[in-house]
């Protein structure tokens, strides 16, 4: 038995089965089509989603292959019929001519194609100067069109399936905030809750010392709380990009400087040094670089009791590079790449957070055409990088 029919179409399986992207699997295909079936040129066209017009995919052409695309317009008309009519359709001169002029005459072959489960696409042949398309050449064809939508077909499901993914992986990150928030709202709330009523109690009397320890509680409450909103709100506003930065000549290692003594008054015993090159000032806003710095120093103490801090600044090239390490536990590797995103928080993370900081970091950062990325070896700590570009006239 022959079995050459099914060693072709196999072929034409692998091809579309292939890996890499869809412009050069078509290529590929259209070249292993023409094994079996005779063209000149062919374009494929597809509808755009929110226009309705045909868009050109793929268009190859013989001996023009650089222009192949700007030049497809040939097979827009028949493109448009197949659509209209939902099915193959042939374009043949009506007089063939037997002059020279014949190989300018056109046979057209239009195919409808299908994605994302509808037809909306059409596979145009032409052959100048014939010969006319026969039934068989139609089936070859057809067979060709069909395979096409496969790919069509699964491109799109693939691309809405790892649509889906982000989306799913939002909706985590939603639901976890809306339970770390509400937790992180109600902590200081009940403290000022709780501490206010028993100042107000009629029954009891409190000493002033006493009097003043339960203000002073619901004093600092009331400011993580306020800190809280603050943190939600902008990094909404950041999310929007509607946070207004103030940009103005910056040096870095006179900032670093800054937080670190504002760091050292907070929280006396922590071990911070300091190794800083003199840099060049940059275009930057000072009162969001400073955040950004305290930001990773805070999160280091949070996350790293006990640890030293060590900050380092350096110029390299048209780069400042900003490091901030310690040698606290670390961040699982898994975890790594998602510790920036909005509401992202290690899982077994026992202090207290929103998963907000590290992402209102990045956007500051980005904001000022910067990158900040970590490196963390769980166990021995983790170094936190910035990296900020110096603006194209430096600010001496
Ligand atoms: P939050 O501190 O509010 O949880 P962040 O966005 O600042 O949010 O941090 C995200 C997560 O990254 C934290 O939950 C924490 O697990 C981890 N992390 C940040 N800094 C460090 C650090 N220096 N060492 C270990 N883990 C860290």
């Amino acid at each position: 038995m022959d079995n050459q029919p099914f060693s072709y179409v196999n072929e034409l399986m692998k091809v579309i089965n292939g890996r890499g992207d869809t412009r050069m699997v078509i290529e590929k295909f259209l070249a292993a089509l023409r094994r079996e079936f005779v063209f000149d040129n062919v374009a494929t066209y597809l509808q755009d989603n929110e226009t309705g017009t045909l868009e050109i995919v793929y268009a190859r052409a013989v001996g023009r292959a650089k222009n192949a695309e700007a030049d497809a317009a040939w097979g827009e008309d028949i493109a448009n019929q197949v659509l209209a009519k939902k099915q193959f359709l042939i374009q043949e001169p009506e007089t063939p001519s037997k002059s020279e002029d014949r190989v300018r005459q056109a046979y057209l072959l239009g195919l409808p194609l299908r994605a994302d489960g509808i037809l909306n696409g059409a596979l145009v042949f032409v052959r100048f100067g014939g010969p006319v398309y026969t039934d068989e050449h139609v089936a070859v064809a057809t067979l060709g069109a069909e395979l096409l939508s496969v790919l069509f077909e699964r491109r799109a499901w693939r691309k809405m399936n790892e649509e889906l993914g982000e989306l799913k992986q939002q909706i985590q990150l939603q639901e976890d905030f809306v339970s770390t928030i509400s937790h992180e709202l109600r902590t200081p709330l009940g403290f000022i809750k709780g501490y206010s009523t028993s100042l107000l109690r009629e029954d009891t009397s409190w000493d002033e010392e006493t009097q003043k320890e339960f203000l002073t509680i619901i004093d600092e409450e009331a400011d993580r709380l306020s800190l809280l909103i603050e943190n939600v709100l902008e990094s909404a506003r950041l999310q929007s990009k509607t946070l207004p930065l103030r940009f103005q000549p910056l040096r870095l290692d006179a900032v670093l400087r800054d937080v670190s003594t504002r760091i050292r008054s907070r929280y006396k015993n922590l071990d911070v040094s300091l190794d800083l090159e003199a840099s060049t000032a940059i275009q930057a806003d000072g009162v969001r670089i400073a955040q950004v710095f305290e930001n990773l120093f805070t999160n280091a103490v949070k996350y790293a009791p006990g640890s030293a801090i060590i900050v380092g600044l350096k110029q390299v090239g048209h780069l400042l590079i900003v490091t901030f390490t310690d040698r606290g536990p670390g961040i699982p590797a898994e975890s790594l790449p998602l510790i920036f995103e909005r509401f992202y928080r290690v899982r077994s993370e026992k202090a207290t957070g929103t998963g907000l900081g590290l992402y209102i970091c990045k956007q500051i950062i980005e904001a000022h055409r910067g990158k900040i990325w970590a490196e963390s070896t769980p166990g021995q700590g983790t170094t936190f990088f910035i990296e900020l570009p110096i603006n194209q006239i430096a600010i001496t």
